[in-house]
């Protein structure tokens, strides 16, 4: 682990950079145990197999079951012949540790002009700090592209996980029928209860700290999920 990244170090400067995450920060989470359910177990489209997809854990297409309730209703919800094709949802917090690391590693090698706070507060954008129970950690994100009946992928205007400024959901420049699908995605996963997170267009989440700030909740519902939340496991 590079000097100073630490977790409370890091803790700190995010959330003194970040005024509106650290709010997010300071939602309590009042855990309410659902299980962590397989979404290949489900009526719906999932795949360990996207080439932009990050993740390599067992976990990695479970989610809450109330997730995958709402990822039902979603996919019901959209117009006829499209589909949600979901790629990533839980992950566990070691991984994100390493998330991060590479991340910031990456950073640090293209800007070794930047000081530990610069590099923080950028890595931030790109990854969510393992110390603030990230919302892939919960079972309650997840990261999804449409498809039509023949399973091809819409044009979003960016793909998954690509970085620059074509991943934020309202991004200027945008071609209309990018601009279109994007919203008809927002629209389905808003309805079923979810809530999209502005800087990357593939993600929504329900049920965590995100969530529960964006809504206005007391709390958030969904802390670390660790394997003995498996059903069956
Ligand atoms: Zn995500």
């Amino acid at each position: 682990m590079p000097e100073g990244s630490s977790g409370t170090a890091v803790t700190v400067r995010w959330v003194n950079c970040y005024d509106k995450r650290s709010r997010v920060l300071a939602v309590p989470i009042q855990e309410c145990g659902e299980p962590l359910v397989d979404l290949r177990g489900y009526p719906l489209l999932a795949t360990t197999d996207h080439p932009k997809a990050q993740s390599q854990t067992k976990t990695r297409l479970h989610c809450r079951e109330g997730v995958a309730q709402r990822l039902l209703l979603a996919d019901a919800r959209l117009p006829e012949g499209l589909r949600l094709l979901i790629l990533e949802c839980h992950r566990p917090l070691e991984l994100q540790d390493v998330y991060w690391e590479t991340q910031l590693k990456t950073l640090q090698e293209r800007h070794p002009d930047w000081s530990e706070d610069k590099l923080s507060t950028e890595n931030a954008k790109f990854v969510a700090p393992p110390e603030i129970v990230p919302p892939h950690s919960t079972g309650g994100a997840a990261d999804l592209v449409l498809v039509d009946a023949d399973g091809k992928e819409l044009d979003m205007g960016s793909s998954l996980n690509e970085k620059g400024h074509l991943m934020r959901t309202d991004a200027r420049g945008l071609p209309e029928e990018a601009k279109r699908n994007r919203s008809v995605l927002l629209e389905v996963m808003e309805s079923a209860g979810f809530v999209n997170y502005g800087h990357e267009w593939w993600h929504f989440s329900y049920g965590d700290r995100y969530w529960a700030y964006t809504k206005g909740e007391p709390a958030a519902i969904y802390g670390a999920a660790s394997w003995d939340l498996v059903t069956g496991a």
